[in-house]
């Protein structure tokens, strides 16, 4: 009873009887959604024009359709590296205009929402954003596409609930990322909840993609949950890459070389080909 009244409650993001795929679409080469699985690469953070634009030319060479790097840095301890803010912005427009690949970036605070918009083709809200409303109202009265991942503590109700709030306030252009949520299990950051993909794929039309890096945490078990995620019909993959990860500035260890994002890439295409998709 409680889920169905949530359900009509979160009307637009829920899948009506019949309703096709929505398809997202970021600058006019991606699309979200459709037969082709978007590939999304870069570090975890923007550290410096030659790190950013050269690990963007990796991931690109490996086929990634769009760049990602955070400017703005959500870390647990405020003593940690923050991000280069309105900097690394400036660099992420620079590695967009060598590499023609649009670029995701994550907005923290409402307030920088129009900032981010003037540079970002797509804007990421991060895990621990997944349920700040007066965030997700702004880039929901914003025209450019989002990308919401899961909070590490929300359940799919929750999730689609927050992805209302964009779309009531009249952005469409929202994708969700499933990017391992918590539970008793320790060996990895996170569980990655391969369930969630097929369950979404059903129930809402909003595309599904996942990012295995924040899920794994650890660069040895990223390929397998990627490989994973293709397989359960995922419509794309957000994925740490790093032209030096030891000198990463945040997630170090779950950042991949530009030759093991090439490897991973590899064997998701076959996996994708399997199921009659492309990568
Ligand atoms: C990120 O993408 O670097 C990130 C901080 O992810 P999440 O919000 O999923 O933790
Ligand atoms: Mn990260």
């Amino acid at each position: 009873m409680a889920a169905a009244h949530s359900k009509k409650k979160a009307a637009l993001a829920y899948r009506r009887p019949g309703q096709p795929n929505t398809l997202v679409e970021v600058g006019s080469h991606v699309c979200f959604g459709g037969e082709k699985i978007v590939l999304i690469g870069g570090p975890c953070a923007v550290e410096s024009q030659k790190q950013i634009t050269d690990t963007a030319k990796a991931v690109a060479k490996a086929g990634a359709a769009m760049l990602r790097g955070g400017a703005w840095k959500p870390r647990t301890s405020p003593y940690d590296f923050q991000g280069l803010k309105e900097e690394g912005l400036v660099m992420l427009a620079e590695a967009r205009k060598v590499t023609d690949l649009p670029i995701v970036t994550e907005v923290l605070d409402p307030r920088d929402v129009e900032k981010v918009s003037a540079v970002a083709d797509m804007l990421q809200i991060g895990s621990r954003s997944v349920q700040n409303f007066p965030l997700l109202r702004e880039v929901g009265a914003s025209n450019k596409p989002v990308l919401l991942k899961r909070g590490m503590m929300t359940t799919i109700e929750e999730w689609l609930a927050a992805a209302e709030y964009i779309l009531a306030a009249g952005n469409s252009q929202v994708v969700l990322c499933e990017r391992g949520i918590r539970t008793f299990e320790t060996a990895l950051r996170n569980t990655l909840d391969v369930g969630a993909v097929a369950v979404l794929k059903h129930i809402t039309h909003l595309p599904v993609i996942v990012d295995p890096s924040h899920a794994a945490g650890d660069f040895r078990y990223v390929a397998a949950l990627a490989r994973a995620a293709i397989a359960a019909g995922a419509d794309g993959l957000l994925v740490e890459s790093h032209w030096r990860p030891a000198e990463a500035l945040s997630d170090a260890c779950q950042s991949l070389t530009p030759e093991q994002f090439q490897e991973m890439t590899d064997q998701c295409r076959s996996v994708a080909a399997a199921i009659g998709r492309t990568l």
